[in-house]
């Protein structure tokens, strides 16, 4: 139905525009000159938002009874000591001493690389892409030295394009390499850089007055989902699979925060921890994504320095082994079917397998669904699999189990090392800490409990270094038996492994605003945001065709009728001419345009006017208000949703 151009050149000045002129976000603080990475919503970009975050629950949370939860964002100190954060949630940054600026490493070596690589074209006579660079990207292009019309070696357009290819898997020491070796500098004066060195994303603080208590804003949403997995087991009745959601802020302290809402310092995040079997990662429902083609960039095609993409079906890719199980597949899958639903172009979307360097060392494997902008291709959903990382730190740190239980039917046989505590001894011999080397020792893993055998047998004692206690602990082998024995179990017990899709609400939104924003072929200053109706911030413009004082009551009546059927409207009353009304609001993005004329008054009847084509129907107020839910709620179509409605031509002008 939309006759939105298959390309258009994009411009951000006019898209820009559109999003100040109609606030969908701007710059916090900007009375005080803004900070970088911090945006505030207005009236629409709130509504876009809450829509879409609706259609995700009712995706993910409704469709497959996830258990929602709804945690802090402050976290203390400890839980993301375990967890890995505070020693390993950090990028890689370099300092120019001179100036004193500061750079993310892999952005200033794609940034640099990418411009020479332009400079290459330029020079051979090439044309590249016309893509428009940022504000922040422009400002320093000015001073680039790099940007020039210099011809490279082909060799070397082949090294920057592998390089650019396996950008995201670098180790700061390999960037280090990188800028030496191409001799990058600071790309406004050329000065050189420091080697990089890693910066911690999180922003800490301290709870309470005391500031005895360090804490942080959480970095994602996970953990508080980790933490309560037995009260969510126990809310599932006990049974596994099963899947938490939550959907709420989270907060990095991005180095050079950019592009917009794409690197921002504090974001929405909803994200899905899926519990599962680690022998059984099968999905019930798998049949019904295993069709679905996606556009992927597997792990190998990146290191081997390409990004060409291959159509696979999401049931190949897991036959084969490109996606490493069926759970993980169905969820790349339904994320695909939700980026389709809101509205996303399906042809500007991609998975990107993470390659083995890029990934968490916890992690088996993980795609991105990346979505295509003027800034390029961008993460915008992560999914992965987190094996059984999270639950099993958190346990051995709290001596608690996070495990599921599992009546057997045939019992089994197990040769187990086990370890029996003198516990009458242990009291007086270690005092305060006796629970702590306690629940250490049972917190041994059987490769760990095997060695501890062998070392007391051997020395007839054990030294360890135990969290919390100042000096190494020495456990004589009066005080404690390590043997292998046989025992027969009628329960299994197993720490779930964890699917975790996690999604970046504002990234989403700002892609979405792009793949929908176009103009119109035959004036190119009429914008238009295509939103599905769903999504759309407002489904209804109300038009009196004038001021006329007869048109008043019906105005009232039609609005009144509207948000009763659930339909958000808004009225556009002023003396501008209807087309004018109506080409404000297709800025807006809004589906449908109701008008009130000299006919309503006479037999009550009104038209409805469609966003994307401008046709137009006409029909009773109750029937137009039933068109517009069927399309808005039930998914149907201009036709389907109008096919009761006559065909109606004039008044856009
Ligand atoms: P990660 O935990 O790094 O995989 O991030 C999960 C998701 O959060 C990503 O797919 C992004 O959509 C989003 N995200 C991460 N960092 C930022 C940021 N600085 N600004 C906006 N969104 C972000």
């Amino acid at each position: 139905m939309s006759v939105k151009p298959a390309e258009q050149v994009f411009s951000r000045e006019q898209f820009d525009g559109i999003l100040r002129r109609r606030f969908f976000y701007a710059p916090s603080f900007d009375l005080y000159g803004g900070v970088s990475g911090l945006y505030d919503y207005g009236p629409a970009g709130c509504s876009l938002q809450a829509n879409i975050i609706d259609l995700w629950k009712r995706h993910f949370i409704l469709e497959e009874d996830m258990l929602e939860v709804d945690c802090t964002a402050l976290t203390p100190h400890e839980v993301l000591k375990t967890s890995g954060h505070v020693d390993k949630f950090a990028d890689w940054m370099c300092r120019d001493l001179k100036t004193g600026e500061i750079f993310r490493a892999d952005h200033l070596v794609e940034e640099v690389l990418e411009a020479r690589l332009k400079g290459d074209k330029e020079a051979r006579g090439i044309a590249h892409e016309p893509i428009e660079e940022s504000e922040d990207k422009k400002k320093r292009k000015k001073k680039v030295k790099e940007i020039k019309a210099i011809k490279l070696e082909d060799s070397v357009v082949q090294e920057y394009e592998t390089v650019l290819a396996k950008i995201d898997g670098y180790s700061g020491l390999e960037l280090g390499d990188i800028i030496k070796k191409y001799e990058i500098g600071n790309p406004a004066t050329g000065g050189p850089l420091e080697p990089p060195i890693e910066f911690n994303l999180m922003f800490e603080t301290s709870i309470g007055p005391s500031g005895q208590l360090r804490g942080f804003l959480r970095p994602e949403t996970a953990q508080g989902q980790f933490l309560n997995f037995n009260k969510l087991l126990d809310c599932n009745n006990n049974k596994m699979p099963f899947a938490s959601a939550s959907v709420g802020k989270s907060f990095r302290n991005e180095i050079s925060p950019r592009a917009g809402l794409l690197r921002v310092r504090e974001f929405l995040m909803a994200e899905i921890e899926h519990f599962v079997d680690p022998k059984d990662k099968s999905h019930p429902r798998f049949h019904e994504v295993k069709d679905i083609k996606i556009r992927a960039l597997p792990k190998d095609v990146q290191a081997a320095g390409s990004t060409d993409l291959t159509e696979i079906t999401l049931g190949d890719a897991v036959s084969t082994g490109m996606i490493d199980n069926e759970t993980l597949g169905y969820f790349v899958g339904r994320i695909y079917l939700f980026m389709c639903k809101i509205g996303m172009d399906e042809s500007r979307m991609r998975f990107r397998q993470h390659m083995a360097n890029e990934m968490a060392h916890y992690a088996s494997d993980c795609w991105d669904c990346e979505l295509q902008s003027s800034y390029g291709w961008v993460e915008c959903v992560g999914c992965a699999d987190r094996s059984a990382y999270d639950l099993s730190v958190h346990s051995a740190r709290t001596n608690q189990k996070l495990v599921v239980r599992e009546a057997l039917e045939e019992p089994i046989v197990v040769n187990e090392f086990e370890v029996d505590i003198d516990k009458k001894k242990f009291g007086p011999r270690y005092r305060r800490d006796a629970g702590k080397v306690e629940q250490w020792l049972l917190n041994r893993t059987q490769c760990e409990r095997e060695d501890l055998a062998a070392e007391l047998a051997k020395n007839g004692k054990i030294v360890a270094k135990i969290p919390d206690v100042a000096e190494p602990v020495e456990i004589e082998s009066s005080l404690v038996n390590i043997e292998k024995r046989e025992r027969k179990e009628h329960v299994r017990e197993y720490v779930p492994n964890v699917i975790e899709p996690s999604f970046g609400i504002g990234r989403i939104l700002y892609s979405l605003l792009e793949h929908s924003f176009w103009n119109r072929p035959e004036d190119a200053d009429r914008s238009v945001l295509s939103f599905v109706p769903r999504i759309a911030p407002s489904k209804v413009l109300v038009v009196p065709l004038s001021s006329n004082a007869q048109f008043t009551p019906l105005v009232t009546q039609l609005t009144r009728e509207l948000r009763k059927a659930h339909i958000s409207a808004k009225v556009d009353d002023s003396s501008a001419s209807i087309g004018k009304r109506y080409a404000r609001n297709d800025e807006m993005g809004t589906p449908f345009g109701i008008t009130i004329d000299f006919q309503t008054v006479s037999d009550g009847t009104v038209t409805i006017r469609e966003r994307d084509t401008t046709e137009q129907r006409r029909g009773t107020i109750p029937d137009v208000i039933a068109a517009v839910r069927a399309m808005v709620f039930e998914g149907a179509t201009w036709d389907e949703g109008t096919a009761k409605l006559a065909k109606f031509e004039g008044q856009e002008a």
